[in-house]
């Protein structure tokens, strides 16, 4: 049994779920940047303002924004103590409730975190290779639902984009997290910070308790560009992989192990894993422009 979202039932909705507004250093109030995700034509977003005293803890109240083609989910990015590299901790949670205690005296990364896990939230650690987050840092936070490996923003403001080294060494470790892409949407000037990732989750509704529930359930998957139509592990061990038209298809797995696809608009690709040590892969798909699509973990 896997977690893949692909054959479980309800439809593939879109949504970023990492955004700033005017509540915290965001550009756009919580209205306007609603309305600009809606345009897009997302299907839900998140608001995850800064939960710091500075901007007095906010847990941005999107629902009056919410319609019936748009949902959003309340969150924050949380701020605690600090990572060895001296700086204050990020972490992205989404679909905390509206009342979500401010930060206890002394409150530590783990324990917040934790509190956001208890409160019901889907907790990502939040762009590990923008402030050079360490493999010991993300153990003592503790088991959390996913790594942020793509962060919008970061491209701009320090070329450091791309996490998915930070997912693949916890993988290889035994650790157990998702991969998560979004936009950390700021709309300041000379910063191009959307459409830069999304994720895709499956569900049954497009409701803020089923969306948040696929989610942690991890029945979802990320991407740049490419739209991954299925993935199927079928007996004889190989993964078959339909996707838009791409130019590479992989599976990868603990440290340099991968078997791959390439070729001209290919939206069929099978795979065999015979020679995979398990117990986990992923899937990658690569498109013409760069763009990339990823599974999450396929344990087995
Ligand atoms: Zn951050
Ligand atoms: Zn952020």
């Amino acid at each position: 049994m896997h977690n893949l979202p692909f054959d479980k039932p309800g439809h593939f909705y879109r949504g970023n779920l990492h955004t700033h507004s005017t509540r915290s250093d965001g550009r756009l109030s919580p209205e306007a940047t609603c309305a600009y995700y809606r345009d897009l034509g997302y299907d839900f977003l998140s608001i995850t303002d800064h939960f710091m005293e500075r901007y007095g803890y906010p847990i941005t109240d999107t629902r009056p924004f919410d319609t019936p083609a748009f949902i959003t989910l309340l969150g924050a990015e949380l701020h605690a103590g600090q990572t060895l590299s001296g700086e204050i901790w990020h972490i992205l949670a989404n679909g905390l409730p509206a009342d979500f205690p401010r930060n206890l005296p002394d409150e530590s990364a783990p324990q917040l975190a934790r509190r956001a896990l208890d409160a019901g939230a889907f907790v990502t650690v939040a762009h590990p290779a923008w402030y050079n987050l360490s493999e010991e840092d993300v153990i003592a936070l503790g088991q959390m639902h996913a790594i942020e490996v793509i962060n919008g923003i970061s491209a701009d403001h320090n070329d450091k984009i791309d996490s998915m080294y930070m997912l693949d060494v916890m993988l290889s470790r035994g650790y157990r997290y998702n991969a998560l892409a979004t936009d950390d949407t700021h709309f300041k000037p000379d910063f191009r910070d959307t459409l830069r990732g999304w994720t895709w989750v499956k569900s049954e509704s497009l409701t803020a308790g089923s969306i948040l529930g696929a989610l942690k359930r991890g029945e979802y998957y990320s991407s740049t560009g490419p739209v991954i139509h299925s993935v199927e592990v079928i007996p004889g061990d190989v993964i078959r992989v339909r996707c838009s038209p791409c130019e590479s298809v992989f599976v990868s797995s603990k440290g340099s192990w991968a078997q791959q696809k390439h070729g001209h608009n290919l939206t069929e690709a099978e795979i065999n894993i015979r020679r995979l040590e398990k117990p986990y892969c992923r899937v990658t798909v690569r498109d013409f422009n760069g763009g990339r699509a990823w599974t999450n973990p396929i344990w087995f």
